[in-house]
């Protein structure tokens, strides 16, 4: 009988938005509106995923399958925000390397990534994590990292892994899947005395945010091709990352990858034939126009006054305050207009825990004057003067079973409060920044937003999996804000010298 092979996973899950002024701390690992417990150890990892349909969630699936044993490390993951501190990299990833060689030897390492995380050391988190996984198993041991499609895949991430395998949905809905073909690698290298070859090719552009959907076009194509590419004799694997488009780091953009049964040609001629075909369609690519908030306030309200009482809301998508991406979560551009024009049937979030403190104090059922939103920074519009009726508190804990971006299950808004207004909107006031990537967020406290003319959800596409059904027109919203769809709005200064759109006459060479 042959030995059952052992497997260690860990993670430090992060998109990092470099022009996000919140810095990511440790205090922000002790906390995750993804996840009851941002720091998963040991069992607690296993347990918090088993039912869920996160990429953990596939590499259980997957031991059951295959038959080995996975030995659960360290998962750390929490909303999306700016740099990550040194000291969280050297706190949790120390633990979990320690971990890593304690626990060992191993059999294989899957790697728990997002795939776009920076910190103050280490502008590729990623692929230094994956550089010290490396270092401690040594190259005989096959390791395979999963990646958020948004992830920035650096030269350093292919390098110190065997196998990069990257989600192809966005909205993301195959965590499990990928997290399958994962493991399938790693149980093929470790019992075979193979290892792919593996090509990553990276042209010079970024996808904008507005094309990420992969079910639409332009991206569909790409991801047609790549489908088209694992279809061919000999290739393995493959993926592409669309890329975070907030990083402020030299790998920013889109990746093509490719793994081939042993040929390091063919790998790199199917990664550069997708490129190729990518960077001709540069310009549909990237093009970051779209309604302004005071336009698409004043549309949705004259679609709400002739739309019939069983159609389902109209949902704006608040493109620069994506909370998925990193961004604050407190924008007031929508609901200033809402206000401004007198929306009367319209939900929305707000974070702000000081508006939350001073209803608290007021106490549920009281009538209180409060300041809303726009407290981070500059770049998310002023506070809004609201009065309203509090009508319902919370600890802003809720699940959604459904099949939502990523496939989180257990979400933590922190303490919420529901705010009535003499204005008209109804203001769900929250601590955390959790993305508003579940309708749960809202049945949860007594309110369908099925029953509302307007709703807002901050996000470009992770909502689409929880408001799609439901609404009765979607508009992307060109807001402004830290992540506003236009990147000409930020300074970037380590990106690859030459990267379209930034610069429009970029060219794509290779040898
Ligand atoms: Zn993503």
């Amino acid at each position: 009988m042959t030995k059952r092979l052992r497997i260690a996973t860990l993670g430090i899950h992060h998109e990092t938005n470099t022009f996000a002024s919140n810095k990511t701390t440790l205090d922000d690992f002790r906390h995750s509106g993804l996840q009851t417990y941002a720091v998963q150890r040991g069992q607690q990892y296993y347990d918090m995923h088993e039912k869920s349909q996160t990429s953990m969630s596939g590499f259980i699936q997957s031991s059951k399958k295959h038959d080995f044993e996975l030995i659960p490390l360290l998962f750390a993951a929490t909303d999306p925000a700016g740099t990550i501190s040194a000291e969280v990299f050297n706190t949790l990833g120390g633990e979990a390397l320690e971990m890593l060689r304690d626990q060992g030897p191993f059999d294989g390492v899957l790697l728990n990534q997002m795939g776009a995380a920076v910190s103050e050391e280490y502008p590729d988190m990623d692929g230094e994590l994956a550089r010290r996984v490396r270092e401690i198993v040594g190259l005989n041991v096959p390791v395979a990292m999963t990646l958020d499609l948004h992830a920035n895949v650096s030269q350093q991430m292919a390098d110190e892994t065997d196998a990069l395998v990257i989600y192809k949905t966005n909205p993301h809905t195959d965590a499990v899947p990928r997290a399958h073909d994962a493991c399938d690698l790693v149980v093929r290298m470790a019992t075979e005395n193979w290892r792919p070859a593996k090509w990553l090719e990276q042209p010079p552009m970024v996808v904008g945010i507005f094309q990420h959907d992969t079910r639409d076009m332009p991206m569909r194509a790409v991801m047609d091709d790549l489908e088209s590419v694992l279809a061919q004799p000999g290739i393995v694997g493959g993926s592409i990352g669309e890329g975070y488009p907030w990083s402020d780091v030299h790998e920013n953009g889109l990746a093509c990858y490719v793994l081939h049964e042993d040929s390091l040609d063919e790998a790199k001629k199917a990664a550069r034939w997708i490129a190729g075909r990518a960077w001709v369609n540069r310009e549909a690519l990237y093009s970051p126009i779209g309604p302004l908030p005071a336009e698409s306030v004043e549309y949705a309200m004259k679609a709400a006054s002739t739309k019939g009482d069983d159609s389902g809301p109209i949902v704006l998508l608040d493109v620069g305050d994506n909370i998925g991406a990193g961004s604050s979560g407190d924008s007031t551009f929508l609901l200033a207009e809402a206000v401004k024009r007198g929306a009367k049937s319209w939900l929305q979030t707000i974070r702000d825990p000081e508006a939350i403190a001073e209803c608290l104090k007021a106490g549920i059922g009281t009538t209180v004057t409060v300041e809303v939103g726009g407290k981070t920074d500059s770049l998310h519009g002023d506070p809004v003067r609201l009065t309203g009726h509090i009508s319902r508190m919370s600890d802003g804990r809720f699940e959604d079973t459904g099949v939502v971006h990523a496939g989180w299950r257990y979400f933590d808004a922190g303490t919420t409060v529901v705010l009535e207004t003499e204005e008209g909107p109804t203001v769900v006031l929250v601590t955390s920044r959790v993305g508003n990537m579940s309708r749960e967020q809202f049945y949860s406290l007594g309110y369908h937003p099925d029953d509302f003319d307007i709703v807002v959800a901050k996000g470009v596409v992770s909502p689409r999996p929880a408001y799609q059904p439901i609404a009765s027109e979607m508009i992307t919203v060109n807001s402004p804000g830290a992540t506003s769809a236009d990147m000409s709005t930020f300074d970037y200064n380590h990106v690859r010298k030459s990267l379209y759109p930034l610069d429009l006459g970029a060219e794509y060479v290779h040898e």
